[in-house]
């Protein structure tokens, strides 16, 4: 929420930070297109509901901070909710200028117009196993699991999570085991709310959306392990867990789940991204997302390493730099 990171690092860098964000959404909207435009990128708007009476004050709070702050929000009482929903809840705050994307469908079209532009070569299945550095010039040397050698100038380390190098020592993540769901098609519901996705204030939260092909896709119920489970039987146990978070939202539902599966979900300790250059190595970058917003941080990052990297500043960068000050009160 942007009261508590307000808390965190100021109210001026939050709101600069959430700025930066809602650019970013826009910002991936811009890349689908590139990618030929088949990645089912959808302006939507957030109902985040309070799923407790508690949980009612701290959701105004966040309304009049995002308010103050000109961001699209609006408050939603229990009976506006009931209005434009089949449910009861004590309180919403509904955000516009948010968005869906098909992720496999963003990533590749990304890939393909990256070759056919620039001539980018991709290769799959290669592990880079070793990288140093030559004193003298300062040219990175990387080594892939097949004894190829990569020469660089520049390194970024995009790897989702905190690489071998730096292991435990700047991120200090949480890992969660995270469980989400598809069913089949919903044709009725989708006409209604397919423009929202919803979440909610409880931890941890249920979250759920609309594919394009009218199915439900929805997640939660994160345990503190990053322990894959072994067997399907759980997997199934926690999935149906999911699927009655639905059916409470939406009693009238005749859903069954088409898909299934679970993910290591990783949150750093202040809750932001690691962005930017390596404090003691030259030449080393990190855009490593993290959370719940990875993607968003994820092009947010594109951004702030290419100035970086030409030489200039970026507004953001000091919030989300490795030896940023705000880790040290974590
Ligand atoms: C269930 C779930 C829901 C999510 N929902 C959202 C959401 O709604 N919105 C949002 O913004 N974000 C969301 N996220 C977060 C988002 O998915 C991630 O932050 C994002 O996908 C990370 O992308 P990435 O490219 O940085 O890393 P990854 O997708 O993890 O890719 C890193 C790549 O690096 C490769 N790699 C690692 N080490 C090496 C090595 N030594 N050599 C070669 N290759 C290597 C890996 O194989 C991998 O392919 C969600 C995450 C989960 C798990």
């Amino acid at each position: 929420m942007l009261c508590d990171l307000a808390d965190q690092i100021g109210e001026g860098n939050a709101v600069q930070f959430y700025k930066g964000c809602k650019l970013a959404v826009e910002q991936i909207g811009e890349l689908a297109e590139l990618g030929s435009g088949k990645a089912e990128y959808v302006w939507q708007s957030s109902l985040y509901y309070a799923s407790t009476e508690q949980d009612v004050p701290k959701l105004k709070k966040e309304y009049e901070l995002l308010n103050r702050h000109l961001f699209e929000v609006e408050y939603l009482e229990p009976e506006q909710i009931s209005a434009r929903f089949p449910f009861h809840k004590p309180g919403a705050i509904v955000t516009h200028g948010d968005a869906s994307v098909n992720p496999f469908r963003f990533v590749h079209g990304l890939i393909d117009a990256a070759v056919n532009r620039f001539e980018l070569a991709v290769y799959e299945q290669t592990d880079l196993v070793n990288h140093s550095s030559e004193p003298n010039s300062g040219a990175h040397i990387l080594q892939t699991s097949a004894g190829h050698e990569v020469l660089a100038k520049h390194v970024i380390y995009a790897v989702g999570y905190e690489p071998e190098e730096l292991r435990g020592k700047l991120v200090k993540s949480v890992m969660n085991r995270t469980y989400a769901l598809v069913t089949n098609p919903q044709p009725e519901l989708y006409e209604a709310f397919s423009p929202y996705l919803f979440w909610e204030t409880a931890r941890p939260y249920f979250y759920m959306r609309f594919s394009e092909d009218k199915r439900i896709i929805a997640g939660g119920g994160d345990e503190q392990t990053k322990e894959l489970l072994t067997s399907e039987s759980q997997l199934k146990k926690e999935a149906a867990k999911v699927l009655s978070c639905i059916q409470a939202l939406f009693p009238s539902i005749e859903a069954s789940i088409d898909y299934a599966w679970h993910a290591t979900f990783a949150l750093s300790c202040d809750g932001l991204p690691f962005i930017g250059a390596d404090p003691n190595w030259s030449g080393v970058y990190y855009c490593l997302g993290y959370g719940g917003n990875g993607t968003v941080y994820s092009m947010m990052g594109a951004h702030i390493l290419h100035h970086l990297i030409t030489g200039r500043d970026h507004l953001l960068a000091s919030i989300v730099a490795l030896d940023r000050p705000s880790l040290l009160n974590v």
